[in-house]
Order: C-alpha cells, then sequence, then structure tokens
C-alpha cells in the first residue's frame, strides 16, 4: 500500500461511517426526548480529531513537519481495523434503533438494550469509534493528523462515560446496574 492509497481507504471510511449513520441522524432528530444533556462541545472536539484535521491532512498534506516514513504493514492493519469499525458501528445502530442519540438523552418511551453486540459489551459504538481512531493513527503517516482522532475521541469518551453510566442508572435502576455488571464496557476482558 502507498501513502496516497492509505488516505483514501480514510477518506472512504469516513464516507461509510457517515453513509451508515445518516438515517439514523434523519430518524433521531423527529423522536421526541425526555431530557437533553448538550455535550455538543465534547463531541466538536472528537469532531475535530476524527474529521477535520484528518481531513485537512489528506487534502493538503499539512501540517508536513509531523510527517513520518510510511508503513505499508501499518496501513493494512489500519484497513483491517477500519473495515471491522465500520461493521461494528452498523450493528451498533441497528441494535440500537430508536434509542441512540448523538447527545447523552432518555428518549420519551426508551428501552433498555442488552441483546446482540450490547450482550457482550454496553458501550460497543465507543468500541467502534476506538477501532476507527486506531485505524486513522495507522493509515497516516503523521504524528498529529494520525493520533489527532485518539486524542479527540478519547476527550469525549473519558469525559462523557460516567455522565453516560449515571444517566442510565437513574433512568433504568436495578435493571442497568444488573446489566453493568455482568458486561464489559468497551473491550470484552479488558475494560
Ligand atoms: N454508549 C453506547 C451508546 C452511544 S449513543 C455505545 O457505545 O454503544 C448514546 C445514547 O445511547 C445515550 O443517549 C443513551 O440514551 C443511549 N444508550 C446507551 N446505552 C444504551 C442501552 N444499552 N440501551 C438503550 N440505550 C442506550
Amino acid at each position: 500500500m502507498t501513502v496516497f492509497w492509505a488516505k483514501l481507504v480514510w477518506a472512504l471510511g469516513l464516507v461509510g461511517w457517515f453513509v451508515i449513520r445518516y438515517p439514523h441522524n434523519r430518524r433521531a432528530r423527529k423522536t421526541p426526548t425526555r431530557s437533553r444533556t448538550l455535550d455538543l462541545l465534547r463531541l466538536t472536539v472528537s469532531f475535530t480529531g476524527m474529521c477535520l484535521i484528518p481531513a485537512v491532512y489528506v487534502v493538503s498534506g499539512q501540517p508536513r513537519f509531523a510527517d513520518y516514513t510510511f508503513r505499508p504493514v501499518a496501513a493494512w492493519v489500519g484497513a483491517g481495523l477500519f473495515a471491522v469499525s465500520l461493521w461494528l458501528f452498523h450493528r451498533t445502530h441497528k441494535d440500537l434503533g430508536r434509542n441512540w442519540s448523538v447527545t447523552l438523552e432518555i428518549r420519551e418511551q426508551h428501552a433498555l438494550v442488552t441483546s446482540g453486540v450490547y450482550s457482550h459489551v454496553r458501550h460497543p459504538m465507543y468500541t467502534a469509534f476506538w477501532l476507527w481512531a486506531l485505524a486513522q493513527a495507522l493509515l497516516l503517516p503523521n504524528w498529529i493528523a494520525g493520533p489527532a482522532g485518539l486524542v479527540g475521541f478519547g476527550t469525549l469518551f473519558f469525559l462523557r462515560l460516567g455522565r453516560e453510566e449515571a444517566m442510565m442508572t437513574e433512568a433504568f435502576g436495578e435493571e442497568y446496574r444488573r446489566y453493568a455488571s455482568r458486561t464489559w464496557r468497551v473491550f470484552p476482558g479488558i475494560y
């Protein structure tokens, strides 16, 4: 693989991600919510690291001073991780259905999903985002554009997880506590 193809894989992955999310975004806007916590700032940080900075790099090659030697093997691993990430992202949207929202919210008729990929980990969509961020770091040979996703999504993840679990516990009580006690958060056997 060459840098050109690695950049193209990253860009195609990004397009795939938006194609998977598009219909869910439209539906989410039409589904009423009970409470709304605005964590748009955290989402903006994540978007900057996962989309904006790498897109500038892919299109313009900037910031050039941070370039390092391209390694085809790393890019192939990155391409594989991106494929797994897209598959998982698609699965999580299928399983969550109308319960999904971009910001932390509980819908009027919110159901706790514990089946499908949610039977193994309780934040599989975040698993998909971590895999995407890792793929980006492996595909783009640049010390800023590559790891920007890990930093951007990592910020969102660590600032949000506690709040999300507190919100779910408040909404579902014992049911969520029991579910949390039998699942891992993001990576089975690790965290
Ligand atoms: N953290 C989850 C979902 C991310 S989307 C994951 O990584 O897969 C965020 C929204 O999903 C939150 O607003 C919350 O209302 C909803 N949510 C999270 N876990 C859920 C579950 N197990 N069942 C139903 N809704 C859930």
